[in-house]
């Protein structure tokens, strides 16, 4: 088990040195900020959806190793997918994220790298600041906060 917490802390570390897609875009159709003011995390997010599909991702913005490599998740899981593929990844990973630690995890892939921060109530909100963005971007909404 210790193993396994090993592989996924080098999964988050990965992301961290080197995030997916971060990087603005100037054509987006879809854009919002974030913002984490237990952490101090902030974050935009951007996408281009054509049609109903997500075609583009990338984001900006500072904080903790753990909000930014799931950023960096994050963009890489919804990219290319449909809009209700992605609201529905939305759900399966802010439930795990928020489910108690001795529950079992449901298999996300990478994603499933930050399923230990249940463990740390505060840095469920770093966990999750990427995902709430991506949902504000994807509703219009400017700007969102994990308050
Ligand atoms: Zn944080």
């Amino acid at each position: 088990m210790s193993e396994l917490s090993d592989l996924y802390q080098e999964v988050i570390l990965d992301h961290n040195r080197r995030p997916r897609n971060f990087h603005a875009i100037a054509d987006a159709s879809h854009r919002a900020e974030g913002y984490n003011p237990l952490c101090g995390d902030r974050l935009t997010v951007y996408l281009k959806v054509d049609g109903d599909v997500i075609t583009n991702v990338g984001f900006e913005g500072s904080g903790c190793a753990i909000s930014k490599a799931s950023a960096s998740m994050m963009t890489d899981a919804v990219k290319g997918r449909s809009v209700a593929e992605a609201e529905a990844l939305f759900d399966r990973f802010h439930r795990m994220v928020t489910m108690p630690p001795e529950a079992a995890v449901e298999d996300l892939g990478k994603l499933t790298s930050l399923a230990g921060v249940r463990e740390f109530p505060v840095r469920i909100k770093c966990a999750s600041l990427a995902w709430h963005t991506l949902k504000a971007a994807l509703a219009h909404e400017q700007r969102t906060s994990t308050e």
